[in-house]
């Protein structure tokens, strides 16, 4: 996928000293989003986790949702729940044990810093450094995961996501010959 430049503006930090507020990096061969971008990626998605998780559960509502493919299901399903439950698998899949620990620690049990450098044993500078790293590495692997990433929300959350792949009709043959009729009856 391509990061462009109207998408990463609204993102990026005004006062970035890298991007200076543009959000794009300029390599060598390709654009590549800044590390304030991939952050404000992260810390939306980690937002609506957070309501997700303190919404009232009689709150949360099934919909239905369309399956991409050829057939073209349809399915109930509720989106709050699968919401949390990618954001913390994704988690689980994409961080090393050691950062794990830390996003488990701090982002779903809530422990501040000091709590955390005294049950990981990490200073203060290493737990900050971790925490940049760890969402960094999520922001990008939640905006360009396929088929579906977790970011942008409105797309995650929305039900029509089949209208990213267009119906086709199925090709068929012209009828080479004349439908046949059954013979009326005349009137007596
Ligand atoms: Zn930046």
């Amino acid at each position: 996928m391509e990061w462009t430049r109207s998408e990463t503006l609204a993102l990026a930090s005004a006062d970035c000293a890298t991007c200076h507020g543009l959000g794009l990096v300029i390599g060598k061969r390709t654009e590549s989003p800044c590390n304030c971008v991939l952050r404000e990626v992260f810390r939306t998605c980690y937002r609506r986790f957070r309501y997700c998780v303190a919404k009232e559960k009689s709150m949360t509502k099934t919909s239905l949702q369309f399956t991409p493919g050829t057939d073209r299901r349809r399915a109930w399903g509720r989106k709050d729940e699968e919401y949390m439950a990618d954001f913390v698998l994704v988690a689980r899949r994409e961080l090393a044990p050691k950062e794990y620990r830390v996003f488990n620690y701090h982002f779903l049990l809530g422990a501040g810093w000091a709590l955390c450098s005294k049950k990981l044993e990490i200073d203060r500078g290493n737990f900050y450094h971790m925490i940049y790293r760890i969402e960094q590495k999520l922001g990008r692997v939640f905006r360009e995961l396929e088929p579906y990433g977790l970011f942008p929300l409105e797309e995650y959350f929305s039900s029509t996501v089949e209208t990213a792949r267009p119906f086709v009709a199925p090709q068929t043959a012209a009828p080479d010959r004349l439908p046949v009729h059954p013979p009326l009856r005349r009137a007596a």
